[in-house]
């Protein structure tokens, strides 16, 4: 579904990506895990075209992608739930959500999708009309998720989605994925919770310094020693 070839990316003089190739598969849940400026985010803004790359090809469902703007690999499929969920914190949970389905496709399914939004998060329902900021860490998360499927995404990225949650609004939201990539979208989770999204994905990759060091799947890695030392504390 997605091929990243070869890509770097530089802020300056400073190179933030390197060389970076990966491969996500139509259905599938793929992650890329690393710590804190591996360039995880700048990798996620670069296939969202929220960052220009230096070199590099980006083809998503056949299609050189690599020049197109953000505004129009929307409309494609490719929809990013941003790292720190960057919410409209003074208009309404729906306000919120209803600005995620401003392009044209996604404006003339926006009644259905806004049904199955509630359906599948009925908490945002109760909480409708209230202004996004007052709402809890956790609820701020799902409607960031919720805007995003209102946009109709075939490949949803998802930038760091469990940093500031609890362990048990961690594991309530990597369920919520697992639900989102079962009804068939397909998935790109980019994490530092190294341990439970390796547990979630069919297949990861690390990125270290702005390279990509290892891969396999979730599995493999978990049992990787270089992952165990590095990432996971043993
Ligand atoms: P984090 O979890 O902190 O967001 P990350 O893995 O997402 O980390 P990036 O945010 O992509 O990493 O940053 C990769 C590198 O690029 C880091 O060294 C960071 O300091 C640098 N960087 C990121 N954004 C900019 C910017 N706008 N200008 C200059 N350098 C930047």
């Amino acid at each position: 579904m997605l091929k990243v070839a070869n890509l770097s990316v530089h802020y300056g003089g400073m190179q933030a990506l390197a060389d970076v190739s990966i491969v996500v598969n139509e259905g599938e849940i793929l992650s890329i895990v690393g710590s804190n400026g591996a360039g995880k985010t700048t990798f996620i803004n670069a296939v969202s075209g929220m960052r220009n790359v230096t070199n590099g090809k980006i083809e998503f469902l056949g299609e050189d992608i690599t020049k197109i703007s953000a505004h129009d690999r929307v409309p494609l499929g490719i929809v990013q739930v941003p790292e720190g969920r960057k919410l409209f914190s003074l208009m309404s949970v729906e306000e919120n959500l209803l600005l995620g389905s401003s392009h044209t496709k996604a404006k003339e399914k926006r009644k259905e999708t806004l049904e199955y939004v509630y359906q599948l998060l009925p908490r945002l329902y109760d909480r409708r009309n209230q202004v996004s900021k007052t709402l809890s860490g956790g609820e701020q998360q799902m409607v960031a998720i919720g805007r995003a499927l209102m946009s109709q995404p075939k490949l949803l990225m998802f930038d760091e989605p469990s940093l500031g949650l609890s362990p048990l609004l961690v594991k309530e939201l990597f369920q919520l994925i697992k639900d989102i990539n079962r009804q068939g979208v397909t998935v790109m989770l980019v994490e530092q919770n190294v341990k439970q999204t390796l547990s979630i994905a069919d297949r990861s990759y690390v990125l270290e310094n702005g390279h990509i060091s290892l891969s396999g799947t979730g599995q493999e890695l978990l049992n990787n020693d270089h992952v165990k030392k590095a990432f996971l504390g043993m």
